[in-house]
């Protein structure tokens, strides 16, 4: 595993194995609201596009909206929609409550790679003690490539 990729690192990475993300903040701002109102885990899929650049060769991917699901399960160590991926939906994100640690589970890669998605989101959180700041961080990744965020 490559480790987190951030400022001029990235120029000595083969640009094949990354995907420049960019999103539109609000959408994103809105999911954190939503999911740190809940203990439990939700989930919204990724409204947007993934291209090639063609000067570069590299791949970019956008995020233009969220759509949100019915929810089949929804608990604090699951979620599960009842709906199909809307059409151009290129992945999902999905809130890790109050778990210490960061990153995806191993269901997440899994169940990333079988539906096909080609970045996914995850937002964790936790509180260290009653009454001190959330600690709170957006993760992005793919099934084959180095996510960065733009
Ligand atoms: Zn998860």
């Amino acid at each position: 595993m490559l480790p987190l990729v951030f400022g001029t690192m990235i120029e000595k990475i083969d640009s094949s194995k990354l995907i420049f993300l960019t999103y539109e903040s609000p959408t994103l701002q809105g999911f954190r609201r939503r999911a740190l109102r809940t203990k439990n885990e939700i989930l919204a899929y990724l409204i947007g596009e993934v291209w090639n650049d063609k000067k570069g060769g590299m791949k970019c991917a956008h995020i233009y909206e969220l759509y949100y699901p019915e929810l089949a399960v929804s608990n604090p160590d699951e979620v599960r929609p009842s709906e199909c991926a809307p059409r151009g939906s290129i992945g999902t994100i999905h809130s890790h409550p109050e778990i210490g640690t960061l990153g995806p589970s191993l269901d997440d890669i899994h169940s990333a790679i079988l539906e096909g998605e080609k970045i996914y989101g995850i937002y964790s959180y936790f509180t260290r003690e009653k009454g001190q700041r959330t600690i709170a961080r957006t993760q992005w990744f793919s099934p084959n490539r180095v996510v960065v965020v733009n």
